[in-house]
């Protein structure tokens, strides 16, 4: 059997540090706001080359914060429209709502990825902002979005959940737009041992309204400038996820070369491999295959003993939750929508085997609609 992502396999491979700092943590009596936090946001700063990291509660809230951060910045109106791929997780939609915004739900390329083109078509004269998501670890063409936001005076916010330590052209996902939102939730590249997420930006007022408003709008203890909310990256999760940075470049390049051997041994006409000569950009978050016939691959791989997800099986323009708000004005989104159809997510662990790769690569060549 292969497990899609054995969290307590991938955990226990980073002791006896991982338990060290938790029981470090434990001991020292500070919880929250402390020293491993701080820690924690210089590491990753300098990692990601940016000058300023905010730890903050989860992915969710590191994108709302640093739209609603950027909204009072600009002075955004009331109905301001924010631009959002129709396929990626909910959190990237839900984030606008949370900021008191609209999403305008753009297509996606056959790599789910946004592109100009694709914003173009949903650009309005009410559009602030938009939010590429880096989805399945695959960078975002950041160069010809950041150029095309730019003559729309539009902000760029990456939501990097997917991807960290993708680099485009050298450079660092999360480092491209006027901030990027991370999560840091179990099952990501950098993952804590809960809920865990950060903003990342090189704007230093930006950095300090998000601050205040993930700290109940407060600079100085009782004293609120804002009306903010509770988003902490707390002590145990800041301690553990500076053991997990200083592998996540050797762990990113593990998941490539599983990728990689995927790519080599997979052969099966009713399958399609994802990015092709694209594929050394990702840092495969995800192993995204397409297929036709993709509930029946997924039923035959579970036979065979591989384990398979989906992401996602349902485009954000048919999710219940968003009918209300993005019905109105939702153009077609095809490829999302093939997206939900057709996508069947491969165990990509950094922890695979060249054993376990080549069952998985059999399986899926034995499979025949
Ligand atoms: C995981 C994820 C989020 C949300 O992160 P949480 O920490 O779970 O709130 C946002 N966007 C994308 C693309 C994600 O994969």
């Amino acid at each position: 059997m292969v497990h899609f992502l054995p969290l307590q396999q991938i955990n226990a491979s980073f002791d006896p540090e991982l338990s060290a700092a938790v029981q470090r943590v434990v001991e020292s009596g500070w919880y929250l706001r402390g020293g491993e936090n701080r820690a924690f946001e210089e590491e990753f700063a300098r990692y990601l080359a940016v000058p300023h990291v905010v730890g903050v509660g989860n992915g969710l809230d590191a994108l709302t914060l640093a739209l609603q951060a950027a909204a009072e910045l600009q002075r955004w109106e009331p109905g301001s429209e924010v631009i959002v791929p129709a396929m990626t997780f909910i959190a990237t939609a839900e984030a606008v709502l949370r900021a008191g915004f609209v999403p305008r739900l753009a297509d996606v390329d056959d790599r789910a990825l946004l592109t100009p083109e694709l914003a173009e078509a949903v650009v309005s004269e009410r559009t602030r902002a938009i939010v590429p998501v880096h989805l399945y670890g695959h960078p975002a063409p950041m160069e010809d979005l950041m150029h095309w936001a730019r003559q729309r005076n539009l902000f760029v916010l990456e939501d990097a959940a997917q991807a960290h330590g993708a680099q485009l052209e050298g450079r660092r996902i999360g480092g491209w737009g006027h901030a990027a939102a991370f999560s840091f939730y179990p099952g990501k590249n950098l993952g804590a041992l809960g809920d865990g997420g950060a903003v990342a930006t090189a704007d230093r007022a930006l950095a300090e309204q998000v601050r205040l408003l993930a700290n109940y709008g407060a600079k100085e203890k009782y004293v609120h400038e804002v009306a903010g909310v509770n988003s902490r990256l707390d002590e145990l999760q800041a301690a553990a996820l500076r053991v997990k940075l200083r592998r996540l470049d050797a762990d990113n390049a593990a998941r490539r070369r599983v990728a990689l051997r995927y790519g080599e041994k997979i052969r099966n006409p009713w399958v399609c491999l994802p990015y092709g000569g694209d594929a050394a950009q990702s840092v495969f978050h995800i192993y995204p295959l397409r297929s036709p016939h993709r509930d029946a691959l997924a039923q035959h791989l579970a036979a065979e003993g591989v384990e398979t997800l989906i992401h996602y099986p349902i485009a954000l323009p048919d999710q219940p939750a968003l009918q209300a708000c993005c019905q109105l004005f939702h153009p077609a989104t095809p490829m999302a929508q093939r997206w939900a159809k057709e996508e069947l997510s491969l165990p990509v662990s950094p922890l695979l085997t060249e054993e376990e790769v080549d069952f998985v690569a059999e399986a899926v060549n034995r499979f025949r609609p």
